[in-house]
């Protein structure tokens, strides 16, 4: 679905993400590890057409991404973003925020948006909630909506950036199982994530990173078991 060739990404001359090589089939679940700096989420935000890349390529269902043409909201919807702050709009509803990029964007009249929205924050466990406002919903919740948010726009490829990492265990707990049912639909995802159980569990593939550089990858099971560097074996064990 979405392919890296090699990419570097620099600010100011320093390069964040060095010659990272990096592809994603069709259903998976890829887990992107690696410590604070490690150039994490500016490579989720290239593989996203976010930013520009100084050089190699990304490939998104084979189309080039370019920056200068690429659509603020990611490839028009077909990329859905979730970040650690939820970023939801303050003034809102959960399904106003849910029903707003398909008629904005999409050009949906407003019922079928907010039938749609309706569907989907049952899918993600807030059909109760439809009406509240983000300051009404916990943490987790408004995460949920952000999900929501994010498949409201039919994705092929979801992108999440650290989703849980503002959120109490109780709360971690609901957003990965949300995320785990979306694999199991067969989303593609590319997620950034301390969650080390999770990793091992949900992804299909972990990418360890370590200062901008793709140190290792593989299948869960054996990065975790049997890791093949001592870069990745010492962050496993500082944080397992
Ligand atoms: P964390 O786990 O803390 O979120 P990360 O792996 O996501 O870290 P990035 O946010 O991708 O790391 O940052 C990688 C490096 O790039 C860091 O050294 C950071 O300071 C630098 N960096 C990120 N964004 C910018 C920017 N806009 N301008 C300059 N430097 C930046
Ligand atoms: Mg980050």
């Amino acid at each position: 679905v979405v392919a890296a060739e090699t990419i570097t990404r620099s600010y100011h001359g320093t390069p964040v993400v060095s010659e990272v090589s990096i592809s994603v089939r069709q259903g998976q679940t890829v887990a992107l590890l690696g410590p604070s700096g490690a150039g994490k989420s500016t490579l989720l935000r290239c593989l996203a057409g976010l930013e520009p890349v100084q050089s190699g390529t990304v490939r998104f269902r084979g189309e080039t991404m370019s920056l200068p043409d690429a659509p603020p909201r990611a490839f028009g919807g077909r990329i859905g973003m979730v970040f650690q702050q939820f970023n939801l709009f303050p003034h809102l509803s959960a399904v106003d925020n849910v029903a707003l990029a398909p008629m904005k964007v999409r050009g949906v009249a407003k019922s079928a948006a907010r039938a749609a929205a309706r569907e989907l924050l049952e899918r993600v466990g807030l059909g109760e909630h439809c009406e509240h406002f983000p300051f009404e919903l916990s943490g987790g919740q408004q995460q949920r909506v952000a999900i929501a948010r994010a498949l409201g726009m039919s994705p092929e490829l979801m992108l999440f950036d650290e989703p849980t990492s503002a959120l109490d265990p109780e709360f971690t707990r609901e957003v990965l199982a949300v995320m785990r049912d979306l694999a199991a639909a067969g989303m593609t995802i590319v997620v950034v994530t301390h969650e080390m159980g999770f990793a091992r569990r949900s992804a299909d593939r972990v990418v360890f990173m370590d200062a901008g550089r793709l140190v290792e990858e593989g299948p869960a099971d054996t990065v975790f078991t049997n890791p093949d560097h001592e870069r990745t074996r010492a962050f496993l064990d500082q944080v397992l």
